[in-house]
């Protein structure tokens, strides 16, 4: 299908907190099913869209090890890592329980649970009109799933990285805790560096940035937002040079 908008090839970058109730941990597949379905159905707009899954619903490394020296934190970077596998397993079963084809790749060699990352391989299940979801991150500890997710998106050649977040966008200061934050509608990537916004890792954004790559952070709870974003509608925050 030819696509809706400017887009034809998206990355979507989901956080492992996407996949449990709000404040809780873990993963709860009804969560999972209904960003699945949400996906699903932007997917069948006609755009190919790969989704680089985080774990921090599990294991954060720098989490982990804040406080705790019997753990190296590289040893809880690869534990973080292999967190992004059982979500990717989880949205795996969630995108075909709602009759979405899909494969799972891990930057991470895991034969018999996941293919392994390969460029070509990636871009012809996406031409194919599978979702490909990406996990492993990148592989190398001490970075976060959105560099894998910037990283991906450039491998990849996607359009635009949509970053889905619980809130509606970039604040001015954390909208869960005060209540004279205001949203940013629209960054450029050197505000970003400048003021440390919390958009995404300073890696991911030194690798947009390098490359103009832009990034949407919108709110995937409101329903029918990952359509349209895909679509190409402005929501939240863009960061663009
Ligand atoms: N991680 C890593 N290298 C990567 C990606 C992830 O070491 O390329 C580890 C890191 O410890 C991270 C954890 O895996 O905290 C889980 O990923 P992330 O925190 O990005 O998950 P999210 O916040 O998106 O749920």
């Amino acid at each position: 299908p030819t696509p809706p908008g400017p887009y034809s090839r998206v990355i979507l970058k989901l956080s492992g907190e996407s996949f449990a109730k709000k404040g809780e941990r873990g993963i709860d597949m009804e969560e999972v099913v209904h960003i699945a379905t949400q996906t699903f159905r932007a997917q069948q707009l006609g755009v190919e869209i790969a989704i680089v899954i985080g774990g921090g619903n599990i294991l954060r490394g720098a989490q982990f090890t804040a406080g705790n020296s019997s753990i190296h934190e590289a040893t809880a970077h690869y534990m973080g890592m292999l967190a992004t596998v059982i979500n990717g397993l989880a949205l795996q079963d969630a995108l075909e329980s709602v009759g979405c084809e899909t494969r799972l790749m891990s930057a991470i060699k895991m034969d018999g649970v996941a293919e392994p990352f390969i460029r070509r391989r990636a871009k012809r299940h996406l031409e194919k009109g599978r979702i490909v979801i990406l996990a492993g991150g990148t592989g190398a500890p001490f970075v976060t799933t959105d560099t894998a997710a910037a990283q991906k998106a450039l491998e990849l050649e996607a359009d635009i990285l949509l970053k889905a977040t619980r809130v509606d966008g970039v604040y001015t200061a954390d909208p869960e805790k005060d209540d004279s934050a205001t949203m940013y509608k629209d960054l450029k990537y050197v505000d970003v560096q400048q003021q440390n916004l919390r958009v995404m890792d300073p890696t991911a954004i030194a690798h947009c940035m390098e490359h103009n790559l832009p990034i949407m952070v919108f709110n995937y709870r409101e329903d029918g937002n990952i359509e349209r974003a895909v679509r190409g509608e402005t929501l939240g925050t863009r960061v663009t040079s």
